[in-house]
């Protein structure tokens, strides 16, 4: 007798670890992939650099890090979690090496090798890879899946695991087709939303900046009056507005905020010093400068390319001679530093964004499994679900261990039948 197939849909990160494992455990698996290629979206991960996970040991922080429904992933993260994900792939001929803010990343090679060693995982398995070949819709019959329908063809299957992604950056493939399927199957969709996402401005001043990053300040967001998130890090200036580590990773609360309330922003400038110690310092700075114009007195203290919208908005004359400059405008230039205003206008949208947020609903996923309540065998890894997390490797890391474990049961489930 031949050993039960096992078919995976998408060949992402958590569809090629879906594969590969649920193969190591016998099973002969089908995986289904739309591109020529897969991995595409992989290869762009971390600018091609790709942060497969991050070095947090402790896992109440690390699942913390996807909000409620992190609580989900406890038990396929204590099967294959940050630990094995770095034995996994140094095993397979990818040294790690961690980076600021406990960032792991290949030591050489960057994405091309992380996916380089998933192919070598599922090659050996013996997975058979349909590239170009595009699921449609999938036939339920009695509660079990019996087939996937493909453009022209068509693959049965004793267990089926759905890795289709979210919706965004949709050029790599991910169009958001796993949703349609689950729904067909009876699941309820939490509605996709763009995270990890730059975001669009009111305030133009950002384009005359494009290009600048600013680095150590602290960004606040505000929603009715009352903080309501913020972040210490790095903020880049674009055409639009603002991107960068800190403005992606506060993307889904500013659109969040936005949706139920008045929201915007501020950016402190000088987080270290305390609004009194700002003071002295720019007064000091404007002794040392004595005989110059302000948008020559502000260099030591700001990046020179966004003195021009620091002085139009305190407002004071660039061509004013700081001697003249009253305790009063010095006054008020410290408070601008430390509460610089933005006005968020929206999030740039699927195209833009680094995931999406929203996906198959995680109470009808059993936890231990990743199988659905509602069909016997039918399975879902990665972004196609309802988790998503911040950048630092969290998004990878939540595909290595959901597509490992549902390979493994999706396997199991097979073979017992
Ligand atoms: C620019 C960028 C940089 C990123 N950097 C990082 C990073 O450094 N660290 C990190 O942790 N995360 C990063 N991410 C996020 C991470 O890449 C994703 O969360 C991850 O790729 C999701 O994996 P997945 O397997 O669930 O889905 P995907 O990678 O989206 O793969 C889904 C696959 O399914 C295929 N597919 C879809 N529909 C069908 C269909 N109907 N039939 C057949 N095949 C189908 C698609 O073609 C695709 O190959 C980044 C994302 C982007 C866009």
């Amino acid at each position: 007798m031949s050993a039960p197939q096992i078919v995976v849909i998408g060949g992402g990160p958590a569809g090629l670890i879906a594969a590969g494992r649920a193969a190591e455990k016998g099973a002969r698996v089908v995986l289904v992939e739309k591109n020529q290629t897969v991995g595409e979206k992989l290869l762009l991960s971390g600018k091609r650099r790709c942060n497969l996970t991050n070095a947090e040991e402790d896992m109440d922080v690390f699942l913390s890090k996807y909000g409620p429904n992190g609580k989900f992933l406890y038990s396929s993260f204590a099967g294959f979690g940050p630990r094995e994900t770095v034995s996994f792939f140094q095993s397979r001929g990818v040294p790690l090496k961690e980076e600021r803010g406990k960032r792991f990343f290949p030591a050489t090679g960057g994405s091309e090798g992380v996916l380089a060693a998933l192919l070598n995982y599922v090659r050996e398995g013996g997975v058979t890879i349909y590239r170009k070949r595009e699921s449609l819709n999938l036939e339920i019959r009695d509660g079990r899946i019996l087939r996937f329908i493909l453009r022209g063809q068509e693959v049965e299957g004793d267990a089926f695991i759905i890795c289709t992604g979210g919706k965004s950056f949709s050029k790599t493939g991910s169009t958001g087709d796993g949703y349609r399927f689950a729904r067909r199957a009876g699941h309820t969709v939490v509605p996709p939303v763009p995270a990890l996402c730059p975001v669009r401005t009111v305030e133009k001043w950002p384009l005359a900046s494009r290009g600048m990053t600013l680095r150590n300040i602290s960004l606040t967001l505000w929603k009715n009056g009352e903080v309501e998130s913020q972040r210490f890090g790095e903020l880049l200036l674009t055409h639009f507005g603002i991107s960068g580590p800190i403005a992606m990773d506060m993307s889904k609360e500013i659109a969040g905020a936005m949706k139920t309330g008045s929201a915007r922003l501020t950016i402190d400038l000088k987080p270290a010093l305390s609004l009194p110690v700002l003071q002295n310092r720019i007064g000091r700075d404007f002794e040392k400068f004595s005989g110059r114009k302000f948008k020559d007195s502000l260099g030591e203290l700001l990046p020179r390319g966004l003195i021009p919208a620091v002085l139009a908005l305190a407002p004071l004359s660039e061509e004013k001679i700081v001697d003249s400059a009253s305790n009063q405008e010095i006054e008020k230039l410290a408070e601008l530093l430390k509460s610089f205003p933005l006005t968020p206008d929206g999030l740039l949208g699927f195209d833009w964004a680094i995931v999406t947020s929203g996906g198959v609903a995680l109470k009808e996923i059993e936890p231990r499994t990743m199988r659905s309540k509602l069909v016997e065998n039918l399975f879902f890894a990665g972004e196609v679900l309802d988790l998503d997390g911040p950048t630092g490797g969290f998004n990878l890391q939540m595909c290595w261990s959901t597509g490992y474990r549902a390979g493994e049961s999706a396997a199991d489930f097979a073979f017992l039948r």
